[in-house]
């Protein structure tokens, strides 16, 4: 018997392919698969234009077995077979497929398409088999060989006897080693959960004998095993079938089955593009967040399958970041792969589909927010957060698709709203969308510097996460409306009187502001009459860029060097607070300096921010009580 040697570059490509080009070795069994169904394919595109030919699906599929004593591993289907040329070429030469050839040949039909193309998927079996024999019998030949290989060093053929037509390919499983536990390719288990994660919708059945238990005769303690061949691949996509024919039940078997989550979906999209590039998708909307969702461990990124065929568990590429909560899948015949299958040549693809996926979310979520307003609140509970991130990020790019997203608690409706909402119901005279930001809820609605602004009658929407003014910075205007913060320096609502009075008032008063101003230094840039206030003695505002809340956030997190408002303290002139320091300043200045310290204390206090010194302030207030 002649040992042939493989031509001279496949060998180097041989060693290459064996050690280099797969990410995990499971994946063997995925290309094994995929060449028994192409070869099982190739019988029944003849078929069609065959007509001495009948395809009874029954006949067709493939089986893996396994004898774990002699660490063999069985992949057998009913394929087209091979004849002894065949076996020599697309077997004795790397990188030739006898598939690419026959996909070629053969129009593309029913939408199912050959798998194999680059002619190398067939060596991944060495990365676990120190051997691979390939037994043959070619459809309509009497004749079958045997092909058998220990890798680079070459590889015999020999006449051999097969009963059927189609293709047995025996490995011997190699030992293990500390690195690796080739044991599991040889144990049903795990060969089962290999097979259910890359060829589960694999169209033909691939069969195991599963090993399984049940009660001995009456007695109910005592059991027996037995064994029976079972169908472990799902065959029939999800995503292929028609809507009309699928339940929610059906899309939620599919998300736990596929470890989306544990939770049941909000929503499910299923979607099919016939065009430029061609795809099913099937996108669910969780309800529950991942405990990592907003951590750096989390991982986003949808499936990615080629031909049914599992190439990518997560990529990343075909969801943006503000949808990252995104699970579910993709699949399409059109994806030009890599080497290796497990990557893309190309991200133009890729690209494509990411983009009609993000406006397939976007519509989805827009619709739910109309037409089923408490599941989007629920929703927006859970990831709100990242569509506010979403518009922040990026500088912005990605802010006209997600403002339609966002909702806020409103001062008047007391629920949460939409912008539209908001700009739906505007005044006639109000000028813009007003804001406040703060700790939570509660605690704005006793912000002094609401007052005006509410006492007018203008909604107010309230900012209680942190990225909450961030993102409508970024935002600046929604409906050509500016944002405006109630505590800024011009709220585009004080009328004329009050603002010439206000001037008056602070100029009449310079010699006690200055004297304030003073004893604040390095604290507050500027102290003047305000006529925001109703009710309040004081508040503090922010002039600039960095509003209070932005300071507070800023300073929390790390590495931030101390980042300050231009903070202005602001009197009521209404206010008998404002009679006592006029009175002070003619009788004591030390009590001025007192009521300056008490008044700015106060306002830090309102704002939520730290007093810098609460030993000082509660011995100023027993002073005041003397
Ligand atoms: P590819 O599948 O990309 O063509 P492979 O290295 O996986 O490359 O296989 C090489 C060729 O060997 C295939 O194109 C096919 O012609 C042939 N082949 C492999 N496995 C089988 C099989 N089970 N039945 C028939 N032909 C096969
Ligand atoms: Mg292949």
């Amino acid at each position: 018997m002649e040992k042939k040697q493989f031509q001279a570059e496949s060998k180097r490509l041989l060693e290459l392919m064996i050690n280099s080009i797969y990410s995990q070795k499971e994946v063997f069994l995925r290309e094994l698969i995929s060449n028994a169904s192409d070869a099982i394919d190739k019988i029944y595109y003849k078929a069609l234009t065959d007509d001495s030919l009948t395809f009874n699906q029954d006949d067709y599929y493939i089986k893996i077995t396994t004898n774990e004593a002699e660490r063999l591993l069985t992949v057998t289907d009913t394929g087209i077979g091979m004849t002894k040329e065949e076996l020599e070429s697309n077997l004795g030469t790397i990188a030739r497929s006898g598939s690419l050839a026959f996909k070629n040949e053969n129009e593309k039909k029913d939408g199912y398409d050959i798998i194999g193309q680059f002619g190398v998927g067939f060596y991944a079996a060495f990365m676990v088999a120190d051997t691979v024999t390939v037994t043959s019998r070619a459809l309509g030949s009497e004749e079958a060989f045997r092909w058998e290989s220990e890798g680079a060093d070459g590889y015999t053929i020999i006449p051999a006897e097969k009963a059927e037509i189609g293709t047995e390919i025996v490995l011997k499983i190699k030992d293990n080693t500390e690195e690796e536990n080739y044991d599991a390719y040889l144990e049903t288990h795990s060969l089962q959960s290999i097979i259910k994660k890359y060829s589960d919708f694999i169209r033909y059945p691939i069969k195991m004998d599963i090993t399984k238990s049940k009660p001995k005769d009456d007695e109910a303690d005592e059991y027996v095993d037995y064994v029976e061949e079972e169908t472990v691949n799902s065959m029939v996509p999800i995503w292929r079938k028609n809507k009309n024919e699928l339940t929610d039940e059906d899309y939620q078997n599919f998300y736990q089955e596929k470890h989306y989550g544990f939770d049941t979906p909000l929503k499910h999209i299923h979607t099919h593009v016939d065009g430029n590039i061609s795809y099913h998708a099937i996108l669910y909307i969780p309800e529950t967040m991942p405990y990592d969702y907003y951590s750096k461990e989390y991982e986003k990124g949808l499936e990615l399958y080629a031909n049914g065929v599992l190439i990518m568990e997560k990529c990343a590429d075909l969801l943006p970041d503000h949808f990252s909560f995104v699970k579910g899948m993709v699949d399409s015949d059109d994806l030009s792969l890599n080497i290796s299958r497990e990557m893309l040549q190309q991200d133009r693809q890729l690209n494509l589909i990411a983009k009609n996926i993000n406006r397939k979310i976007k519509t989805a979520l827009q619709n739910m927010l109309k037409n089923d307003r408490e599941t989007y609140e629920k929703f927006y509970h859970t990831f709100g957060r990242q569509l506010k991130y979403g518009v922040y990020s990026d500088f912005g790019a990605n802010k006209a698709d997600l403002q339609d997203l966002l909702l806020f608690h409103s001062s008047t409706e007391n629920k949460l709203v939409s912008l539209a909402e908001y700009v739906g119901r505007m005044k006639e005279d109000q000028k813009y969308i007003y804001y406040a930001a703060g700790e939570s809820i509660e605690r704005i609605e006793k912000l002094p510097q609401t007052e005006l602004v509410a006492d007018k009658g203008y909604e107010i929407l309230y900012f209680t996460e942190d990225v909450d003014e961030f993102a409508i910075r970024m935002l600046m205007n929604y409906d050509e409306k500016e944002f405006k913060s109630v505590s800024s320096g011009d709220l585009g609502i004080d009328d004329e009187a009050d603002k010439a009075s206000a001037e008056k008032e602070t100029k009449d008063n310079q010699a006690l502001f200055d004297m304030m101003k003073e004893a604040l230094t390095g604290k507050v840039k500027d102290v003047r009459i305000s006529k925001r206030l109703k009710s309040h003695p004081v508040c503090l505002t922010a002039d600039g860029d960095i509003s209070i809340e932005m300071e507070k956030i800023l300073n929390a997190m790390p590495n931030n060097e101390q980042i300050q408002a231009d903070k202005i303290l602001e009197i009521n002139s209404e206010h008998a607070v404002f009679d006592s320091l006029k009175r002070a300043l003619e009788e004591d200045k030390d009590k001025v300096m007192l009521y300056t310290n008490l008044l700015y204390n106060q306002a830090l206090l309102i704002e939520g921010l730290p007093v810098e010194d609460p030993v000082a302030f509660t011995n100023d207030i027993c002073k005041v009580m003397d």
